[in-house]
């Protein structure tokens, strides 16, 4: 966090919400993290949707889809910051026939040639009193009847049924800034999960986005008492197994000087 104040966007309140301490490792501390297999495709995924959407309507194609993908893959497949650490050859090709998957999905769902996108990787912020909600929105139509529809890609799975509220966390989050921002609610929101393939759609009133922004309220508040008083709260769970951060982490600091007691190499 900057002097500017506090900054909150879907990913950092989610962050904060499983673990404080994670929280504090990403947006205060600002650590490095290796990119991973999943994060990289869905960046790459994200970067072709936003190139289709700007091509002629009548090039909205699947081959075109995976033209733009090989080529936006060649210019970055060097780059440390978008290539998943470690990735070898073989493992490159199996990656990219899966990002390839996704992509011919995504024409399973929509047909991009009949779509009008009003804004791309749109970035949008509101002021809520002592913090700025902000972030990137995937895609915003605005329809000829005035009303606005946000859509998110995800590459990842479809939620269970009891964790499909929480899987509009993000889209709730923004589409409170349109609200307040610019006065719009969205008429819909939509999730486009490319592995399944699915969409699942959310219809966003005023009572839902009221409680969600006293959910953010309090939430800021928590996140500026932990700054104020450098707590930061560890929230062991399964995702520690994958979390960038374990080795350096509190909570797993006994786990680790046992291990090195008793001599036991971990990891591979
Ligand atoms: S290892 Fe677990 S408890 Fe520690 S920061 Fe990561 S998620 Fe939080």
């Amino acid at each position: 966090m900057d002097e500017a104040g506090l900054r909150l966007s879907p990913s950092s309140v989610t962050d904060f919400k499983s673990c404080p301490q994670l929280f504090k490792f990403r947006k205060i501390d600002h650590l490095a993290e290796p990119v991973s297999g999943p994060a990289a495709r869905g960046s790459l995924i994200h970067a072709v949707l936003e190139r289709l959407f700007s091509e002629q309507a009548a090039s909205r194609t699947p081959d075109r889809a995976q033209e733009l993908l090989d080529a936006l893959w060649r210019q970055v497949r060097e780059d440390p910051e978008f290539r998943p650490s470690g990735m070898g050859m073989q493992e490159e090709a199996a990656w990219l026939k899966e990002a390839r998957t996704l992509l011919r999905n995504y024409f399973k769902l929509e047909d991009p040639r009949g779509l009008e996108a009003s804004e791309l990787e749109w970035w949008i912020e509101y002021d809520l009193s002592d913090v700025q909600l902000r972030g990137i929105i995937d895609r915003l139509e605005k329809r000829p009847d005035g009303t606005w529809v946000l859509t998110d890609y995800k590459t990842g799975r479809v939620p269970g049924e009891s964790r499909e509220l929480a899987a509009f966390f993000g889209l709730r989050f923004y589409a409170l800034v349109c609200w307040r921002a610019f006065g719009i609610i969205p008429k819909e929101i939509r999730l486009v999960y490319l592995a399944d393939p699915v969409v699942l759609t959310l219809n966003p009133n005023e009572r839902m986005l009221l409680a969600f922004e006293r959910q953010m309220r309090a939430l800021a508040k928590a996140v500026q008492r932990a700054v104020n008083t450098n707590d930061w709260r560890t929230r062991p769970s399964p995702y520690c197994m994958s979390c960038s951060f374990q080795s350096l982490c509190p909570a797993w600091a006994s786990v680790a000087s046992e291990q090195s007691e008793t001599g036991e190499v971990t990891g591979d």
